[in-house]
């Protein structure tokens, strides 16, 4: 048998080796849209991890190298993948564009919209200490607001879950009193605001 391509020995399909891995195509790499929050924004590992989780093939896939060049919100990328094609080793290189299109994610619309879900209330003569402590207990990104008061410091917080976290590490040294409020009622969703007096 001879390749019906080039005349040489044909190994598979009627084909040689080479004629064999030029027809076929190891994978398929399609232009990306890619949509992110201009406010978290987004690290080139995460741009890789979104190309390479949507390179498609029906072979062997053994390797995917992804190599990126920014311009604007423009992303040269350059696919190199190594597999098998019914066994035949083979490296192939393709090119693609991804487009990043910018949009603000729920937690941060909400972090600008005043949204919060707790609150700390610094009191007593240690005030001070306990404000600055929960600043540091909990995450920058979910720290809404701080209010003066005479009475101290009311500290907003996004989520339950952070306030509770602060709440826990500060009741080692100081008392606390745990209460919530409704606070809004949306579509029949209630939103119960919890409050945390420390002293
Ligand atoms: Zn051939
Ligand atoms: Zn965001």
């Amino acid at each position: 048998m001879f390749c019906i391509k080039c005349g040489k020995t044909a190994k598979i399909d009627n084909f040689c080796e080479d004629c064999f891995l030029q027809k076929e195509k190891l994978f398929e790499a399609k232009d990306l849209e890619l949509r992110f929050c201009e406010h978290c924004g987004i690290k080139q590992e995460a741009i890789k991890e979104y190309v390479e989780d949507r390179v498609k093939s029906e072979n062997e896939l053994e390797k995917i190298k992804t190599d990126l060049k920014i311009v604007g919100n423009k992303v040269y990328t350059k696919i190199t993948c190594t597999g098998k094609i019914k066994g035949v080793p083979k490296e192939e290189t393709k090119k693609i564009l991804v487009v990043l299109r910018k949009k603000t994610c729920d937690m941060h619309v909400k972090l600008f919209g005043g949204y919060y879900e707790a609150v700390i209330q610094a009191r007593g003569p240690e005030k001070e200490k306990i404000m600055e402590q929960v600043r540091k207990l909990v995450p920058q990104k979910a720290l809404v607001s701080i209010e003066s008061l005479k009475e101290g410091y009311n500290i907003k917080i996004m989520r339950k879950a952070n306030a509770g976290k602060a709440a826990k590490a500060l009741a080692k040294n100081y008392k606390i009193r745990k209460t919530f409020k409704l606070a809004a009622e949306k579509k029949g969703q209630k939103l119960y605001r919890n409050y945390y007096a420390i002293r």
